[in-house]
């Protein structure tokens, strides 16, 4: 399980952010975690229940999960097409040469302080 290593991750990040714009307290984050990312959002928001009581200017900052659909693009006819169905052979005309467009992030997208 690594969400818990992800988890103290991002509240570092946040943490440096608060620090620099000079706020005692962040009450929310919203996060874009992708479809095919190695992430389990059930996990991730349990570890994160658990971290930010540790942290004081974190308590009770809610974590908000943006889903980022899965999309690998074909370089042999072009198209892009959902990755979670039919993985690396393209749908369309049946190439390997494809490559994933989006789906794999792990990131902050918003922070919100009070
Ligand atoms: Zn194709």
């Amino acid at each position: 399980m690594h969400e818990l290593g992800i988890v103290f991750h991002i509240i570092k990040q946040v943490k440096e952010v608060a620090k620099e714009n000079d706020c005692s307290h962040i009450s929310k984050v919203v996060m874009n975690i992708g479809e095919v990312s190695t992430i389990v959002p059930y996990y991730l928001e349990d570890c994160w229940k658990w971290a930010v009581e540790k942290e004081d200017m974190m308590k009770g900052c809610k974590l908000d999960i943006n889903i980022i659909n899965a999309v690998t693009h074909c370089d042999d006819c072009g198209c892009d097409y959902p990755t979670v169905q039919h993985a690396k052979i393209c749908p369309e005309c049946g190439s390997e040469h494809t490559w994933l467009l989006k789906g794999n992030e792990v990131e902050i997208k918003e922070i919100e302080v009070n």
